[in-house]
């Protein structure tokens, strides 16, 4: 599938940043892996909800971010994520979760009252992890403390920590851990604009090993899927972030990511 870069609803943004990654680099080698997973020929275009995200007009391709031009990163993906909100549904590649502090931000200029549902193995809400306070473990901390999202509901945690428990209970965030079993968001009456963030790792890395910090014990593909498919509420943009392709085993969690995206795509096109 090659995507057009026309004036489609839904569109990719590539967000090759890794610098905040805490542990391993490798992350801002992930939009070009996956867009090389949604072009193999090995599987087709068609999204489980019955959408060809390969029609005209529906699915669109933005490029990639180049930084390095003088402009500072975190700018530069803000202006560029309220610019893409402005015009369409964007789908951002990350990239270290860092980068959903500037998207969200760029993103709620355009949709107040966003909420936010966030696939995870970890709450990523330090108040300052490594004296970073752009680490790519703090960006729910930054966003919550700027009240960017009405909710924010986590899924798939499995890495709740004191310090982080305090900091969810301070924003009121709805912490889903993985460990009490199924979510169902379909009753958690969300409403208004949805922003889903999803980070590969809430997967159990036996189906996505490609990312910097395997965490046993998470979601199954087919888990994942059935919550995107679940979600009620209207998409207004989403990121897919922390797939490292140095870690991935022969291309299958880019594989996963390109899936991942067609069923994203799938749902913010209804
Ligand atoms: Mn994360
Ligand atoms: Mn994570």
């Amino acid at each position: 599938m090659d995507l057009p870069v026309t004036k489609s609803r839904i569109r990719l943004l590539g967000v090759p940043w890794d610098a905040n990654s805490s542990y391993l680099r490798g992350a801002a080698q992930a939009p070009a892996a996956i867009r090389g997973a949604l072009r193999c020929d090995a599987s087709t275009s068609w999204s489980e909800t019955g959408v060809d995200t390969g029609l005209p007009g529906i699915f669109g391709d933005e490029g990639d971010l180049e930084f390095g031009n003088g402009e500072h990163w975190f700018t530069q993906t803000e202006n560029a994520a309220e610019g893409l909100a402005r015009e369409c549904m964007p789908l951002f590649l990350g990239g270290d979760h860092s980068v959903t502090y500037p998207l969200v931000r760029g993103v709620a200029r355009k949709h107040s009252g966003l909420t936010i549902v966030h696939f995870d193995a970890h709450p990523d809400l330090y108040e300052n992890y490594e004296n970073n306070p752009y680490s790519h473990a703090s960006p729910f901390a930054r966003i919550m403390e700027e009240k960017l999202a009405a909710r924010l509901i986590q899924v798939g945690i499995r890495t709740l920590n004191p310090h982080q428990k305090a900091q969810a209970e301070k924003f009121g965030v709805e912490v889903r851990e993985m460990r009490a079993g199924r979510v169902d968001l379909a009753g958690m009456k969300i409403q208004g604009p949805v922003y889903v963030s999803f980070d590969l790792d809430v997967l159990d890395p036996a189906f996505a090993p490609g990312v910097s910090h395997r965490e046993p014990g998470g979601l199954s593909v087919r888990e994942a899927i059935g919550y995107l498919h679940s979600l009620p509420a209207v998409i207004v943009a989403a990121d897919l972030v922390e797939l490292n392709p140095v870690q991935d085993v022969s291309g299958v969690s880019a594989t996963v990511c390109a899936k991942l995206v067609k069923e994203l795509v799938g749902m913010m096109a209804r």
